[in-house]
């Protein structure tokens, strides 16, 4: 049988985003008490997403650090300021800022 290179079907892909879901409530949840596996989750969250090549939901891309990948709980280990209609995390784990526009639509195209 001959490999095919299209995207999954859509089926697959839907089960990947719930996979996805799944793992990020879990990392929410499980961050109190052991922020390892919460990172753990968001790694294997990304991991699907790349194989299934399905977008992580924009309210759970909020939800990790883009440089270090470990998973944000604002107040806790991630300070969130707005600048200029710009949400600015700052990730205490790594020092970094992920910035996340909300206005400007550069890299987007719909
Ligand atoms: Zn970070």
């Amino acid at each position: 049988m001959k490999r095919k290179h299209y995207l999954k079907p859509k089926k697959q892909r839907d089960l990947a985003l719930e996979k996805i879901t799944l793992l990020f409530k879990e990392a929410i949840s499980s961050f109190k008490t052991d922020p390892k596996t919460a990172d753990k989750n968001v790694k294997l969250a990304r991991k699907t997403a790349m194989k299934f090549k399905v977008k992580i939901p924009l309210k759970f891309k909020r939800r990790f650090c883009k440089n270090c990948y470990s998973f944000l709980l604002p107040g806790k280990n991630c300070r969130i300021r707005t600048n200029k209609g710009n949400i600015v995390y700052y990730c205490l784990n790594c020092k970094g800022f992920t910035r996340i526009g909300y206005k400007s639509k550069i890299s987007s195209k719909k």
